[in-house]
């Protein structure tokens, strides 16, 4: 057992104190990584402020850990000291069932243990990558490729799997027109990743005042959601819509914007049920669906592609203290694009 430092919330509304977590000694498969950034999914704050409801407090969050390895246990093969490597989402599951044998870890029939805010059988609580160290069975631990810079690869454990898993499976690539519904921490990763994948990209945004960002990640056209022209103009147009956006929303204007058999695929998750008249989907035979992180052959898959295409997130990078204030302004969409945790910085 080892004690590190983190940070934790104790309520919804209490903020971040700093404090001293435990961690498992390190067992065969385990790797043990002395974490350097972690990155703020809204994910986070939605846990943190009980917005989903299940916040097992203290909460220490964190699914977008980059670090090096410490140590390794005696059955780990193929990681060493000193290798920089990625935590994402999750950090266990059974290993055994259709799904975890598939590679599809994430859905697990036994349930898969998240990075942070999962209950143990011996009565803890998962901790995540706010804190110093964190032990991982080998599995789960991901080799950051060299052409990566480290703190700009950290978003990719989770914003990068959740775009790249969706937008690969519905065919984004040269000869399709895919929108990007919201420009923050995952959106402006799959405008990257969708058009390194060869795709015609628009960035559908609450205003104009990040298009030229947009432009430069690699969108042709950007198009702002609160001019209620953005929806005549672009009826019926795209093949895929990548709903990023973490805030309720009409989500029938933006199957207005899908062609035949065009496909709304949401990875944002806001609390309020959708409204879908039925019609919205039969008449031009759209899909309405879902996409939650990747497995993790999918994980090495999209780091292997972000590395040889170039794409990195784009950070922020602050202390532990910084944390309150950076929940605020991602709330508030004022982010370019993902706060990264420099946990050097109040935390190592
Ligand atoms: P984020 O950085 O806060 O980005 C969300 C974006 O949504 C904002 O930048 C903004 O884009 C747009 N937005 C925010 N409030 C809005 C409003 N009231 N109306 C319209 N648009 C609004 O969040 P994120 O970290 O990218 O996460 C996005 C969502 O994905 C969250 O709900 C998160 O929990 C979820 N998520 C899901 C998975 C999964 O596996 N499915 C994984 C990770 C995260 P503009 O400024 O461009 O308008
Ligand atoms: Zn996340």
């Amino acid at each position: 057992m080892s004690t590190v430092p983190a940070l934790e919330a104790v309520s919804a509304d209490s903020g971040f104190r700093r404090t001293e977590i435990e961690r498992r000694p390190v067992g065969p498969r385990d790797v043990e990584i002395e974490i350097d950034y972690a990155g703020i999914c809204h994910s986070d704050i939605h846990t943190v402020r009980d917005e989903w409801g299940g916040a097992r407090y203290p909460v220490t969050p964190g699914h977008e850990i980059v670090g090096r390895v410490r140590s390794v246990g005696e059955e780990v093969e193929g990681l060493a000291a000193g290798d920089v490597v990625g935590v994402g989402c999750f950090v266990d599951s059974c290993g055994r069932c259709e799904q975890c044998t598939a590679g599809l870890e994430q859905f697990c029939a036994e349930g898969v243990v998240a990075t942070y805010n999962t209950p143990l059988p011996d009565g803890t609580t998962t901790r995540g990558g706010y804190s110093g160290a964190i032990v991982v069975d080998e599995h789960f631990v991901l080799r950051v490729p060299e052409a990566l810079d480290p703190a700009r690869a950290a978003p990719l454990l989770c914003a990068g799997i959740t775009t790249y898993a969706p937008l690969k499976r519905w065919g984004a690539g040269p000869g399709r027109k895919v929108a990007v519904l919201g420009m923050g921490g995952l959106g402006h990763v799959a405008v990257k990743i969708a058009a390194a994948m060869g795709a015609e990209v628009t960035v559908l945004s609450q205003s104009l005042s990040k298009q030229e960002d947009g432009l430069a990640f690699g969108a042709t056209d950007y198009f702002a959601t609160k001019d209620p022209a953005t929806f005549e103009d672009n009826r019926g147009r795209f093949d895929l819509i990548l709903n990023t956006v973490s805030a309720d929303l009409s989500v029938e204007d933006y199957l207005s914007l899908l062609g035949v058999n065009g496909v709304l695929c949401s990875v944002g998750l806001p609390t309020e049920p959708y409204s879908v008249r039925p019609g919205a989907l039969v008449g031009p035979q759209r899909v309405l669906t879902g996409s939650m992180v990747g497995g993790i052959p999918e994980h090495r898959e999209m780091l292997e592609f972000c590395a040889e295409h170039g794409v990195e997130a784009e950070v922020e990078l602050i202390g532990a203290e910084d944390v309150d204030a950076a929940y605020d302004r991602v709330v508030a969409s004022d982010v370019r694009y993902r706060f990264v945790i420099d946990v050097t910085r109040g935390l190592g």
